[in-house]
């Protein structure tokens, strides 16, 4: 129970929406930068070496302006900033108190950050410039390694001093890794879900009839090959609209369509919750009448027909009247989905052929 709740937290604080910005993030880190230069101050003027507490000063003052750059929503000019101070603030402990207190970590510390920047505020920037700046970094570590290799440090400072500082200024870099790497590892998972989300979503459009707002026929051969599968009887419909060219000619296109999709709606409320109805063609509305053999798919043909019949489709002062004819068949009247509505598309023709405006079943 902790454990979820503390994830729900970490969710909270981590993902959620819009719940960290940039602006937050970036603004916990600048002052953190802020403060690591600030207790680094006292560090060296514990140890005498007041030219890096002059620099750090500046350092702790240049991180405080950064909140402008923050409020500005200008990070990567921020990033090159810190990455530009902190290759100073490597090369010149460097120089001053040698190679032990650990102050290139940084380097190694700010690195994955231009990666994770460009990944997250400007993709179209990109690799070129993250990789240069990685490079910089590895250059600027191994510098440090040749001065300290080189020459000998301008101030000597205690092994035990030396440690210690190692230690904090490991904190500092394993800190800024951790930080980053908890957004990386949240935003991917964030930016995952909400593709797949969006992949369900178009998987759904993509199933649909956008006029009708039926399913379409890429949707309907599933399902028909479905009940075929699960043995069960089942029955088709295929109903066609009466002289629908006819009600496009006299009353236009956008009459036409409305016809449609009231229609559409009409044969949706009549039908059960399992059973399923798609657009087919043009005018052609195709049923799938579940676990219903052909007496009862009649039925539900003829209650549709006469619902219909007994519609008026009132559209741009238009009042207009119009019928369906319809076909069905069960499925144990032949072998395949081929067979079964093409047994149903003969029945409407029959029904077209004779008079239009009623079921065949037989
Ligand atoms: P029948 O009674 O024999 O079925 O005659 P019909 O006029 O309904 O059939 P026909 O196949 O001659 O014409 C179908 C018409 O349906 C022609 C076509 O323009 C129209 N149609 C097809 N799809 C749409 C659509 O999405 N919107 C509109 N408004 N008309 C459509
Ligand atoms: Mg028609
Ligand atoms: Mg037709």
């Amino acid at each position: 129970m902790k454990t979820k709740e503390t994830n729900q937290l970490f969710s909270k604080i981590f993902v959620d929406g819009t719940a960290v910005t940039n602006r937050i993030k970036y603004t916990i880190l600048q002052w953190a930068a802020a403060t690591v230069h600030f207790i680094l101050i006292f560090i060296f003027a514990s140890v005498g070496v007041y030219s890096m507490v002059v620099f750090n000063i500046a350092s702790t003052i240049c991180y405080l302006l950064c909140g402008i750059l923050v409020k500005k929503e200008r990070y990567i000019l921020f990033y090159y900033i810190a990455f530009i101070e902190i290759c100073l603030h490597s090369y010149t402990a460097t120089i001053l108190v040698g190679w032990a207190p650990g102050f290139p970590l940084y380097i190694i510390g700010i690195m994955p950050v231009i990666f994770y920047m460009h990944f997250t505020l400007d993709e179209s920037a990109g690799l070129h410039e993250s990789l240069l700046i990685g490079l910089c970094c590895l250059m600027t570590f191994v510098v440090c390694k040749l001065i300290s290799y080189r020459i000998e440090p301008i101030y000597v400072i205690s092994e035990k001093a030396a440690t210690y500082i190692y230690i904090f200024n490991t904190f500092c870099t394993f800190g800024l890794l951790l930080f980053f790497s908890l957004f990386f590892l949240r935003e991917i998972q964030f930016s995952k879900s909400a593709l797949e989300e969006q992949n369900a979503r178009l998987d759904k459009i993509a199933g649909i009839d956008a006029l009708t707002g039926l399913y379409n026929r890429r949707s309907m051969d599933k399902l028909l090959n479905n009940a075929l599968n699960s043995g069960k009887t089942f029955s088709v419909i295929m109903c066609d609209i009466d002289d629908f060219k006819k009600i496009n000619d006299s009353y236009g296109h956008n009459s036409g369509d409305e016809v449609l999709r009231r229609i559409s709606s009409t044969v949706l409320s009549l039908l059960r919750e399992n059973d399923f109805v798609c657009r087919w063609g043009g005018e052609e509305i195709l049923i799938l009448a579940s676990n219903t053999p052909l007496s009862g798919a009649s039925l539900v043909a003829e209650r549709i027909r006469t619902n219909i019949e007994d519609m008026e489709i009132i559209f741009d002062d238009n009042h207009i009247k119009c019928t369906i004819t319809a076909g069905a068949a069960e499925s144990t009247e032949a072998g395949s989905i081929e067979e079964i509505i093409g047994l149903a598309d003969e029945r409407l023709y029959c029904g077209k052929k004779s008079g239009k405006n009623q079921v065949v079943c037989e």
